[in-house]
């Protein structure tokens, strides 16, 4: 077993979940966040080796034939994935590891990493998910359709996560989502490991 835990956050897109991660890394110097794969073009803002690896569908299909990938989705027709080496050296040091991935994603790293910590962050109603999704301006009406489309689809697993954090405040859901982070690092199965010298003082 690793000394740190392996978070998974999944979200519908809209739900804050991106602003939510950087709140947390603010805070939890401790945790270190996957960055993953894609074949998507990157957006405005974005940059490649700190949003994304932005790669083309070939070198994509290459490293997935070559067992590159720990997980990996096919997300409204562009890949995402994340790196097995990447994760396999982080988790081997004493700290969290966190990785933003959609719900097939989850489903296969609990696989891999059945003591995972899954969170699920929900947006306090799909009305308010899509008026999010309108003022931020991004997205044409179709494609607001499509990501509330997907969102039902995404929140339909929510209860495959061991937390559910409701993204209605701000400030109140990243402090959900810190103590989440800080109770998994007391938890019993992680100080048994971390402390087990000192325990067996007692015994
Ligand atoms: P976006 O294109 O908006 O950045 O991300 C679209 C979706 O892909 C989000 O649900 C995001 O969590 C998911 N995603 C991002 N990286 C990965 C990954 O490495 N694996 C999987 N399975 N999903 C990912």
């Amino acid at each position: 077993m690793n000394k740190g835990n392996l978070f998974v956050v999944v979200a519908p897109s809209g739900a804050g979940k991106t602003s939510l991660v950087a709140g947390l890394l603010e805070q939890e110097r401790n945790v270190r966040l996957s960055i993953s794969y894609t074949t998507r073009a990157p957006r405005a803002g974005e940059v490649d080796g700190v949003n994304y690896h932005f790669v083309d569908r070939s070198k994509f299909e290459a490293m997935i034939a070559a067992g590159d990938f720990l997980e990996y989705a096919d997300v409204y027709g562009n890949y995402y994935g994340t790196s097995r080496r990447w994760i396999e050296n982080e988790l081997s040091g004493d700290h969290d590891v966190l990785l933003e991935i959609d719900w097939q994603g989850a489903r296969q790293v609990r696989k891999l990493f059945p003591h995972m910590v899954g969170i699920f962050i929900l947006p306090p109603s799909l009305e308010e998910l899509r008026r999010r999704l309108q003022s931020r301006g991004k997205d044409a009406p179709e494609a607001i359709e499509r990501r509330m489309a997907s969102a039902r689809e995404e929140i339909s697993h929510v209860l495959e996560f061991e937390y559910i954090i409701v993204n209605e405040r701000f400030e109140a859901a990243l402090s959900d989502l810190v103590s989440v982070v800080r109770a998994a690092r007391v938890s019993r199965a992680q100080q048994s490991i971390r402390l087990a010298a000192r325990l067996g003082e007692f015994k």
